[in-house]
């Protein structure tokens, strides 16, 4: 088996695994008094100190969520009340083309929900980097306290965000930043912003938990009311064993270095057998660990099972939202046409990839092609 696929979820690390079974064998509410919930505070304010440490912020600006889908519904909502509590009604919205659905989805929602907020899209280029000339056209236009929505990294593509000069452009106007880290975290910094977004499962940790980093001070509401778990910002019995494995698999993510070694080999490999492949985002800076391309002529449906077949996993387009095949929003704001787009993939590397691996995907795409050729020339 050879899994390429770590952009939608890494598979667990072992100290992740002991993490989450120790919790489970401890057990414990961490808001009871006793032995057992102290010691399941215990192992949550470790964990926070972990994940903080990843993120580059204080321990007290961590709050735990389900995953990064709903850190960002927590963020959006959060933000657009949180304003108007404080008496500064968000007016605008501004989100990239390239999001992830978490964000553009909730965006959306909260856009409508709002009355007064409108959502704006900042388009990418063909290089799959997020317009900044575009955002700061579109900031100094309109009236109104802003919140701009940009990731740090695009999990499709791989391609780094200016994130830096989207902060530099919301200092400047008063705007607010959110920042989905998910596909970031483990493989470069994790930029500061008012709101960073995480997701344990992305870096080798369980799935279903994640994280909202919420700078001291920035417009917050809660969308959940409940027990007070999490300082009243996301109430609700902590997912003990989650968030240990989250703290477990942050901590071995932010010592490790992601080099573009098998990324590159990969690409080289791509580029000898197949040389009309596209890369998409080459030219732009990337993750060192993502790999997004289309061989020309060959459907992503029928490749992605034919590379199964033979244990290699690769994914289409985003396969957050699996099963279903569609077009990429994130290649047709690049400019991708259709076609091109239809034979899209996407190789993403992480913490259990090997040169077998890049190996076996590059003989199964070799063997593909050449069954091709041979039904096309009979
Ligand atoms: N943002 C990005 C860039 C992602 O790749 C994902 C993947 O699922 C998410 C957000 C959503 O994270 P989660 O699965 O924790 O909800």
């Amino acid at each position: 088996m050879a899994y390429l696929d770590h952009n939608a979820t890494a598979p667990l690390r072992d100290a992740s695994r002991l993490a989450a079974e120790r919790a489970f064998a401890a057990g414990g509410n961490a808001s009871s008094v006793h032995a057992s919930g102290r010691a399941a505070r215990g192992l949550i304010e470790d964990a926070r100190v972990k994940v903080a440490a990843l993120a580059g912020v204080e321990p007290s600006e961590v709050v735990f969520t389900s995953g990064a889908t709903e850190a960002a519904a927590l963020a959006l909502w959060g933000a657009a009340q949180g304003a108007i509590d404080a008496g500064v009604r968000i007016t605008r919205l501004f989100v990239s083309a390239i999001e992830h659905p978490a964000v553009l989805a909730n965006a959306a929602t909260v856009s409508e929900r709002f009355a007064g907020l409108r959502l704006e899209t900042i388009p990418a280029t063909a290089g799959g980097v997020t317009d900044m000339d575009a955002l700061r056209n579109a900031l100094r236009e309109g009236k109104g306290r802003s919140l701009i929505a940009l990731m740090a990294a695009n999990n499709e593509t791989g391609v780094i965000q200016p994130v830096g000069e989207a902060a530099a452009l919301a200092a400047e106007a008063g705007a607010l930043l959110l920042v989905d880290a998910v596909q970031a975290a483990g493989r470069m910094a994790v930029p500061r912003a008012d709101y960073v977004m995480l997701s344990a499962h992305k870096i080798g940790g369980p799935q279903g938990v994640g994280a909202l980093i919420l700078k001291n001070g920035v417009p917050f509401t809660p969308l959940i009311t409940g027990g007070g778990q999490e300082r009243g910002m996301r109430p609700g019995t902590e997912n003990v064993p989650g968030i240990a494995g989250f703290g477990a698999a942050a901590e071995i993510a932010m010592r490790e270095t992601v080099a573009p070694v098998l990324r590159d080999h990969f690409e080289a490999g791509l580029r000898a057998i197949v040389p009309n492949v596209i890369i998409f985002g080459a030219e732009s800076s990337r993750l060192a660990n993502t790999s997004c391309f289309a061989l020309p002529g060959i459907n992503a449906e029928t490749a992605l099972m034919a590379l199964d077949l033979d244990g290699v996993m690769l994914s289409s387009g985003s396969a957050c939202s699996s099963g279903k095949v569609k077009r990429s929003h994130v290649l047709a704001a690049m400019g991708v046409n259709d076609d091109v787009a239809g034979c899209a993939l996407r190789a993403s590397f992480g913490w259990s990839s090997t040169e077998a691996d890049v190996k076996a995907a590059l003989l199964s795409i070799t063997n593909l092609q050449a069954r091709i050729r041979s039904r096309a020339a009979a």
